[in-house]
């Protein structure tokens, strides 16, 4: 029997998506990867405070600088944020009192490089940064990654503000563990972007779940699950209850949708579905997905009401609101 190659090839890609994807939807797939790149630069990250992060992200963007160091530096802005209370300086401790971080970041080489479970450091994506382009690993972790980074030069600072030492004494009268949804009680910076040249870039950090049991570690520093980039394909990031994004590989699973002929936002929103079907208790959390493709096209989704998310292009910066599966 003659094999048609091209009926073998989508029959492969409808097996792989573990969907029904149209033809339409395949070619359109076909079709991003000659149309060229259409929108860039282009930013986007997670909640409000992408906003300001977005900025000093353009500030390089805009002068064709590179997408890594755009997502470097626009999330250290919210990381040396004291004020904000869920990444960084000033994030709210674990249950203990501890204030540890969680970071990854990919470039368009496919290099990855990740902190988990860091203490005193100002800005772990920058750690996660040298740990990709100075060591043969991917991930360092605790007491481990603090010393990698103490020996390239970063300094060793009390993060826990006493605002956020309020909120935790406050906290401990009651001591009981609760994720609230959308209430920046746990709200990583996510972004990704594409440059000028057409490359593309993710970075993601956070202090995590506020209260979380001393040593948890989310998804963020987990690549494919907080962060996933993919330079022929496009990139992917997350925000919400880290432990239902771990379970379903959620930023590899979008940046594979896309790569199966999805745009970003179709994608956001079949790995929102996978959550719904594998974790029953998906109600009670919120996660919320960003995604960005090869062609500049951006898409956003989330479980619950309330998930936002800031865009940097030609257009200017603006805030989002995402659409979201429980309605
Ligand atoms: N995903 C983060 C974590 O689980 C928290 C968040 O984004 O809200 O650590």
């Amino acid at each position: 029997m003659k094999i048609n190659r091209r009926s073998f090839i989508e029959k492969s890609i409808l097996a792989t998506a573990g969907t029904l994807i149209s033809h339409k939807q395949i070619q359109a797939g076909v079709v991003l990867k000659h149309k060229g790149l259409r929108n860039k630069p282009v930013v986007i990250s997670t909640w409000t405070h992408g906003y300001a992060a977005n900025e000093a992200a353009w500030q390089i963007l805009s002068k064709k600088g590179k997408a890594l160091d755009a997502v470097e530096k626009g999330v250290m802005v919210i990381e040396a944020d004291a004020d904000n209370t869920s990444v960084g300086l000033g994030g709210l401790p674990d249950r203990d009192g501890f204030v540890t971080l969680d970071a990854s970041i990919m470039d368009e080489n496919g290099n990855a490089g990740s902190v988990s479970f860091l203490q005193h450091i100002v800005h772990p994506i920058s750690v996660a940064r040298l740990v990709m382009e100075k060591t043969p690993h991917v991930m360092l972790s605790g007491e481990g990654a603090l010393q990698f980074a103490l020996a390239n030069g970063f300094k060793k600072e009390n993060l826990l503000t006493e605002k956020a030492k309020k909120e935790w004494e406050e906290w401990k009268k009651e001591a009981k563990y609760q994720p609230v949804i959308n209430i920046e009680n746990h709200d990583t910076i996510s972004m990704v972007a594409i440059d000028a040249q057409g490359n593309l870039s993710g970075a993601c950090t956070t202090s995590g779940l506020a209260y979380k049991m001393h040593g948890r570690v989310g998804d963020s520093p987990i690549i494919g699950a907080g962060l996933y980039v993919d330079n022929e394909v496009g990139a992917a990031a997350a925000t919400g209850m880290g432990e239902l994004v771990m379970k379903t590989l959620g930023s590899f699973l979008i940046v594979e949708f896309m790569r199966n002929g999805l745009s970003p936002q179709q994608a956001c929103e079949k790995a929102i579905e996978r959550i719904k079907q594998k974790l029953p208790d998906y109600k009670k959390f919120q996660i919320g997905y960003i995604a960005l493709n090869k062609a500049g096209e951006t898409g956003a989704y989330s479980i619950q009401e309330g998930f936002n998310y800031a865009k940097y292009d030609k257009k200017g910066n603006k805030l989002i609101d995402a659409d979201y599966i429980l309605k």
